[in-house]
């Protein structure tokens, strides 16, 4: 059997029109010999619509029953899109999570998928049929439906495409590929053929929005490659895949900006052992996930940190910094909302001298003062003023991904 696994996202099946085409689509893998197994998303915004009903009804729901209720609009999708393909002569049967036994962990709202069973979708491809699954949903051990955090299809996708034995997975959105910068802020960014899971994993965590991180994560642990690609033309995406089996290797191979975090600055902590350990144990006692983190040293055995966190934890932050500032003897804590991290991605930084001095070269030159910086394996991110975020973006991807770069 020659198994394709697809994953068409919201926007690719939003209207019974986008259904129709989706089903022509799949219908000519089938006319060219594949058995193919569909994973879908709900339709639109149906899960934003479904969030704002139990909204209703409660500000508090029970995660169970919110999982519930979301599961429902990939139920509907599942099964437009098998009727879609009986009207043009394809047979097809739709499954939800638990039809297919999609195993998770019990944690509502983010459960993780621990195994799926293969037996019921392999004997629906013998017979001929296109199998559709349910993404995003599956049931724990009680048989509760939890669903795998916003954007789970993805990840349901790339799952199925690892249990069933495919090397690849494809996964089709409103973009047709991965590019390397937000198209809205770049004129014309270029689409990369390849991208390594790591640089992938790195951008997104870094801002960019093309997929669910775990289902990356997945693909990665279990040598899938993810195709991305667009269903609405038939140009050829970008491939997510090894690092080892890329054909071609930028320095950088994106450059992307990320605007949902403050600043906070302790001022003047004592400069000890254990005083920083301190200050993170109790963000993360209070649930305040940090991002980037830079200490200086000052005068007098004395020194400051500033750290990132989400704009959500703001307040609940300021509050256990203002504590620690008694405690601490600090002079001051100050926090900053407008800002924005901008980043350079590429493994080729791993081979590459002067990466990070070029970057900076390039803020400078556009006057643009560097609040913190950080670096990981192949990537490096600088967090300053928001007003300068598109700026920055545009200037970078010129110096590292245009004509002769
Ligand atoms: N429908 C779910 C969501 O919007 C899952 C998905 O789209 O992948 O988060
Ligand atoms: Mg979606």
């Amino acid at each position: 059997m020659n198994i394709i696994v697809q994953k068409y996202g919201g926007t690719s099946v939003g209207t019974p029109e986008r259904i129709k085409a989706v089903a022509e689509r799949i219908k000519g893998y089938v006319e060219r010999k594949y058995s193919v197994v569909v994973v879908v998303s709900a339709m639109g915004k149906t899960t934003d619509s479904l969030i704002a009903l139990s909204k209703e009804i409660t500000q508090n729901p029970s995660k169970r029953e919110l999982d519930m209720l979301l599961s429902t609009g990939e139920q509907v999708s599942i099964a437009m899109l098998a009727m879609a393909l009986h009207e043009t002569g394809i047979d097809a049967i739709s499954f939800t999570g638990s039809q297919v036994k999609l195993m998770t962990d019990g944690n509502f709202a983010n459960a993780k998928i621990e195994s799926i069973a293969t037996g019921r979708i392999k004997d629906s491809l013998s017979k001929n049929k296109v199998v559709i699954v349910a993404g995003f949903q599956g049931i724990d051990e009680d048989e509760n439906i939890t669903t795998l955090g916003r954007g789970g299809s993805d990840t349901s996708a790339v799952a199925l495409a690892s249990v069933l034995g495919c090397r690849d997975c494809e996964i089709y959105t409103d973009v047709d590929g991965v590019y390397t910068a937000d198209p809205r802020v770049v004129g014309d960014p270029v689409k990369l053929k390849e991208i390594s899971y790591d640089e992938m994993l790195e951008l997104a965590r870094l801002g960019a929005k093309v997929l669910h991180s775990r289902s990356v994560e997945f693909a990665k642990k279990y040598n899938v490659r993810i195709h991305v690609k667009s269903s609405f033309n038939y140009e050829e995406g970008t491939i997510v895949m090894p690092r080892e089996e890329m054909m071609e290797k930028f320095v950088i191979s994106g450059v992307t900006s990320k605007k949902d975090e403050a600043k906070i600055t302790l001022r003047d902590i004592p400069d000890r052992p254990g005083i920083a350990a301190e200050v993170f144990q109790e963000l993360a006692d209070n649930k305040i996930y940090v991002n980037m983190i830079v200490q200086s040293t000052g005068q007098g055995n004395k020194a400051s940190i500033s750290f990132t966190v989400l704009n959500s934890d703001l307040t609940k932050a300021l509050i256990v910094c203002e504590d620690l500032k008694k405690k601490l003897s600090a002079t001051s804590v100050d926090h900053k909302k407008d800002i924005v991290i901008v980043s350079a991605v590429g493994v080729g930084m791993l081979s590459s001298y002067g990466v990070a001095g070029r970057m900076f070269k390039v803020l400078s030159d556009h006057s643009i003062n560097i609040e913190m910086i950080s670096t990981s394996e192949i990537g490096i991110s600088c967090v300053i003023d928001a007003l300068y975020a598109e700026l920055a973006v545009k200037a970078l991807h010129k110096e590292f991904l245009e004509a002769g770069k």
